[in-house]
């Protein structure tokens, strides 16, 4: 549907709906604004199919047909909404600009895109401030041992992702919703099963690196609860992918951070790989990106 604020809705107003119309069916004046021709929808011989210029609207008085020009375009050609809103721009000559999102699904990924990108900029900072504090001392004597001064580390944004899997979860976890923390490749879960009290499998699952008691938060909320347990990832039972490591984000060519390469400061092979990247998320394709750090 074309609501106002989107491309769709300009573009109506801008489109006239008699010239389109009159690609395909021979129009002709009526009176005032009003034009008829043959219903291109039914079978007839005398015309009873009108358009209204101003009303932007077109009827069938024999089979009722009706709508408009996005709903004749769709029709006649069988497309689909966004494909006939893509198709009246050509006619008229404009550009569909990249920012104008022709469905719902579209805008819904292009909002999630843009949560990420601020997940990840929150967690850049949230990672930077971790480098900085008592914890981050190991991390800073290796970057210093690899001889990346102040500078550089704050050039390139460097951080340290704490040991304890929770921090970052319960940093992010009033501002972002549960969708967002799973699609941003930041975080990894138990599968709860979900006929069960999050509360009560949680216990049941130790945490990798829980160094504090995860006891307060959202748990404490009981509607949060309730909705998180129909969840496959309610936040609860998320923990941070990457833990004691020294942090180096990844940009785009825009210069937004989309994900993270994180080098492991723990000696023993339980910790995972001495390199551990983000996965694929929709900001972040491997393939598409090129790592600007060694
Ligand atoms: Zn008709």
């Amino acid at each position: 549907m074309a609501n106002p604020g989107d491309f769709a809705y300009t573009l109506k107003q801008q489109a006239d709906i008699v010239r389109v119309i009159g690609d395909y069916v021979k129009l002709r004046k009526s009176g005032g604004q009003n034009y008829i021709g043959l219903c291109p929808f039914h079978g007839e011989k005398t015309p009873s199919f009108s358009v209204h210029a101003t009303r932007q609207f077109y009827y069938c008085f024999g089979c009722h047909e009706k709508g408009d020009v996005f709903a004749f375009v769709q029709k006649i050609e069988n497309i689909t909404f966004p494909e006939s809103v893509r198709l009246v721009a050509q006619k008229l000559g404009i550009a569909v600009p990249k920012a104008a999102y022709a469905s719902p699904g579209e805008a819904k990924d292009a909002q999630l895109r843009g949560k990420l990108l601020d997940v990840h900029e929150r967690a850049v900072a949230f990672f930077q401030e971790c480098l900085r504090r008592p914890e981050g001392a190991r991390a800073r004597e290796y970057l210093q041992g690899r001889g990346l001064d102040a500078d550089t580390i704050a050039k390139f944004r460097i951080g340290y992702a704490p040991d304890s899997g929770f921090l970052l979860r319960d940093r992010l976890k009033s501002e972002f919703s549960e969708e967002v923390l799973r699609e941003s490749g930041l975080f990894s879960w138990k599968q709860d099963d979900s006929s069960q009290p999050s509360a009560v499998s949680r216990q049941q699952e130790p945490m990798p690196g829980s160094a504090r008691n995860d006891q307060e938060g959202a748990d404490s909320d009981p509607n949060k609860l309730e909705a998180s347990s129909q969840k496959p990832a309610a936040v609860s039972a998320m923990y941070s992918k990457f833990r004691n490591r020294v942090m180096f984000p990844i940009s785009s060519d825009a210069g937004k951070v989309i994900a993270f390469t994180g080098r492991t400061l723990a000696t023993d092979e339980k910790s995972g790989p001495k390199y551990l990247n983000s996965p694929e998320t929709p900001i972040y394709s491997k393939s598409r990106v090129l790592f600007n750090l060694d």
